[in-house]
Parts: C-alpha cells; sequence; structure tokens
C-alpha cells in the first residue's frame, strides 16, 4: 500500500537534491509543527453515542497562517492528514502566497449520516479545533466531501468560543472583531463571507494550466478524460467543454462512461444532480475507473484522491498530459515510468494550486471589509497561476527534470528564504 506522508518525503528529498537545499531546513520540513488528534463524539440520531477520530495537522507557518482544507472520509487517517498539510505548505509556496500548510479532517463517510449528525459532527469538531485556530493562527477550509455548509458550522463553532473567552474577560467585542473572526475558515457560502470565485477556484487554476499548454502545444481540439466526479472534476469537465474540448470520458466513485465522440457535460451534470452518480445515461458506454486512467487521450485530470496513477498502471497511461486536481495522485514510482515515457504531469502542488489562492482572497477580503467581483478574483487568480506554470515548465526544461521536482524546488528556494534562523 502506498503511503501518502513516505511519498511526500520522497518528492521532497528529490527537489532538495536539485537545489542543494540547506540540511536542516530539509529536516524542519520533514516533520510538521504540530500534531492534534482529537475525539469527536457525536450523538446519533438513535440516541446512541458515536466517537470519531478527528487530525489537524498544522506543518509550516514560516510565510504565514496553516492553511488548508477538512476533509471527511472514511479513509483518513493520519499519515495521509500529514502527507496533505505537507504539500499545503509547498502548494502555498509555488504559488507565492503568505499562508503556510495545514490540513484536516475525520475519519468518517459523512454520505452515511444523515443532515443533523453531519451538523453535530461537525460543530463538535470545530468546537475541539477552536483553541488551536484563528484568523491569523490557522484558516482551514474545505476539501474532500466536505463543503461551505460544513465550514460554516465549524466557524460558528469557533466564534461562540472567542466571544465566550472575550466575555470571560470582561471586554467587549467589537463589531470589527467579529467581522475578523469570520476569517478564521475559507470556502464560506457568499452570504456567509465567501469569495466569489471559490466554488470553481480549483478547477479554473487547472484550466488556465491547461490552456496555456493547449496553446504552446498546438494541440487543436484536445481528447480530456476526468477521473472524479465532485467540486474539482465537474467543473473542469464544464470548462473543457464551454471551451470546445472534447471531454471523452468522466467517473465517480462508483464507475465512468466514455464516448470518443465526446459526452454531453451538460447531461451528464444534471444526471449527477438528479440520481447522485453519472452512469445510466441512455446509449453511453460505461467503464471502469481503472480503464479511463489508460485510454488514449491528450490530457487525463485524476481530480479524486490519492495513489491512482502508481508503479502498477503508470506503464498504460497513454495521455500526454495530466492535470493533477487531486491531491497526491501520482507516486513517485509512477513519477519515474511517466517522466520516462514523455508524459508530463502537472503536479498538485501547481495544478491544484486555485483553490487555496481563491481562499488566500476570502481570507483578504475578510480582513480587509472588501467585497471584490468574480471578474477580479479570477483574473488575480490567473496573474498568479498562470506565471508560476511558465516558471515551473522553463525550469523543468533547464534543468530536465520532472515538472513536480520543479515545482518543489521553486517552493523551497522560497521556503529556504523565509526559514527563521536556527540557532542549533
Ligand atoms: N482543500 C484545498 C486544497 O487541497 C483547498 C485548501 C484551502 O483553500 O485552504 O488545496
Amino acid at each position: 500500500m502506498n503511503n501518502p506522508f513516505k511519498n511526500a518525503i520522497k518528492q521532497l528529498e528529490k527537489a532538495a537534491q536539485v537545489i542543494n537545499l540547506d540540511n536542516k531546513v530539509l529536516a524542519l520540513l520533514k516533520t510538521p509543527d504540530r500534531i492534534l488528534q482529537v475525539k469527536v463524539p457525536v450523538k446519533m440520531d438513535d440516541g446512541s453515542l458515536k466517537i470519531f477520530e478527528g487530525y489537524r495537522v498544522q506543518h509550516n507557518n514560516w510565510a504565514g497562517p496553516y492553511k488548508g482544507g477538512l476533509r471527511y472520509y472514511p479513509t483518513v487517517d493520519l499519515d495521509e492528514v500529514k502527507a496533505l498539510a505537507f504539500w499545503m505548505t509547498i502548494k502555498c509556496a509555488v504559488a507565492g502566497i503568505p499562508m503556510g500548510g495545514g490540513k484536516g479532517g475525520v475519519t468518517v463517510n459523512p454520505k452515511e449520516l444523515s443532515e443533523g449528525e453531519l451538523e453535530r459532527l461537525s460543530r463538535e469538531f470545530g468546537k475541539v479545533l477552536a483553541p488551536n485556530i484563528g484568523p491569523r493562527v490557522d484558516v482551514p477550509a474545505p476539501d474532500v466531501y466536505t463543503n461551505s455548509k460544513i465550514m460554516n458550522w465549524v466557524k460558528e463553532s469557533f466564534i461562540e468560543y472567542r466571544k465566550n473567552i472575550i466575555k470571560e474577560s470582561g471586554c467587549d467585542l467589537k463589531e470589527k472583531q467579529e467581522k475578523e473572526f469570520e476569517a478564521v475558515i475559507t470556502g464560506k457560502a457568499l452570504d456567509q463571507g465567501g469569495s466569489k470565485g471559490r466554488d470553481r477556484a480549483t478547477a479554473m487554476g487547472g484550466f488556465y494550466i491547461l490552456q496555456k499548454i493547449i496553446e504552446n502545444q498546438n494541440l487543436s481540439v484536445p481528447t480530456v478524460a476526468i477521473q472524479g466526479f465532485g467540486n474539482a472534476g465537474m467543473t473542469m469537465a464544464e470548462l473543457c467543454s464551454e471551451a470546445g474540448y472534447r471531454v471523452v470520458a468522466v467517473s465517480d466513485s462508483k464507475g465512468g462512461i466514455y464516448n470518443p465522440e465526446g459526452l454531453d457535460i451538460k447531461k451528464v451534470v444534471e444526471q449527477k444532480k438528479s440520481t447522485g452518480g453519472i452512469k445510466g445515461i441512455e446509449g453511453i458506454k460505461e467503464i471502469e475507473n481503472a480503464e479511463l486512467l489508460e485510454l488514449n487521450v491528450d490530457v487525463l485530470v485524476p481530480a479524486a484522491l490519492e495513489n491512482v496513477i502508481t508503479g502498477e498502471n503508470a506503464e498504460n497511461v497513454k495521455a500526454k498530459y495530466i492535470i493533477e486536481l487531486a491531491n497526491g495522485p501520482v507516486t513517485p514510482e509512477a513519477d519515474d515510468i511517466l517522466a520516462k515515457n514523455g508524459v508530463k504531469s502537472v503536479p498538485d502542488v501547481l495544478a491544484n494550486g486555485g483553490g487555496v489562492t481563491v481562499s488566500y482572497f476570502e481570507w483578504q477580503q475578510n480582513l480587509s471589509g472588501e467585497s471584490w467581483t468574480e471578474e477580479q478574483v479570477l483574473n488575480k487568480l490567473k496573474e498568479i497561476i498562470v506565471p508560476a506554470f511558465e516558471t515551473i515548465w522553463q525550469l523543468s526544461i533547464e534543468k530536465q527534470i520532472d515538472l513536480r521536482t520543479a515545482a518543489f524546488a521553486v517552493a523551497l528556494e522560497r521556503l529556504n528564504k523565509l526559514c527563521y534562523t536556527i540557532d542549533t
């Protein structure tokens, strides 16, 4: 079984060698600053008490507050959260935003909970996280199987906690202070202090990069296969189809669909929204997830979970380009095989950086009291993501290294400059 944290460390070591990173800085980055492992007790609808495992890993804050999502998924464990937190540190440094790396999660399948159970779980998780997060300390956001509604529950628990502290100390809560508390979480709904453009941001960042590649490589009508049909995958499918690319296959956790002529993405989205799945559209061929990864397409977009392209199947990948909208979808063994075969994989820490970048914009808007239009947000995102991609692409050519190693090299150079003086 692929351990995501071990994979993350391998990626780190590879890039550290390329730039000759100071050994002390390397050692500091290999270990997270703090690990919170918490129990989250929830009263279930049948009156029983269930205790869930929760985590928040604060990996690094040299650049700014810890930043990263909260994931609800049945296989969440400490090694996964540590890897994801580490990747957030690298991701924020790749984008050059003043945020550090963190990640959290609960080991739970939220699809098996009632609405009330989900709310109690999220409010309770927020309560146990509250003493350790804050707008200038650690700023969570949505991730796999979490959304703006869940973020709002967590935010409300945090605000309640802070208000109580202020009340007990006999001070007054200033209106401005209360407003600032909203910045403790990003990915909020628009009427709860969220930013325009945040819901589409992860896919949008990846799409801007894909557009650049298509432009640079003169691909006329690229064919695209997308694995994962959550927020990121679905939005990417819509963006590609609107741009006239041929999206030939998409999949979700229950399997995939394939049409070499191109799928009608509007229909697929409707099917997903009305039935919860993408299968069952008349006349459309169904395929396994594994088959989708090996289709003969120009672009493959893994947009679900870690470890989908591994030492086992990388040899069969026929796509020319991979856009990693998921975190950690390609293992280090797979990276070597893809590089040998000339497949260019745009790494997660760059390809899905649009999400955290717009989270940063949301945080900035909350703290300054401003509200930006969607156009402003997306323009600012493009101004960050496209130059980051171009720098990394150039570096990978100059140094003859894969795009992941180039992205890590850029991030490590920046982190190295920010590293506090080490006296030991
Ligand atoms: N969960 C997203 C990620 O993995 C977004 C994190 C954020 O917005 O803080 O990048």
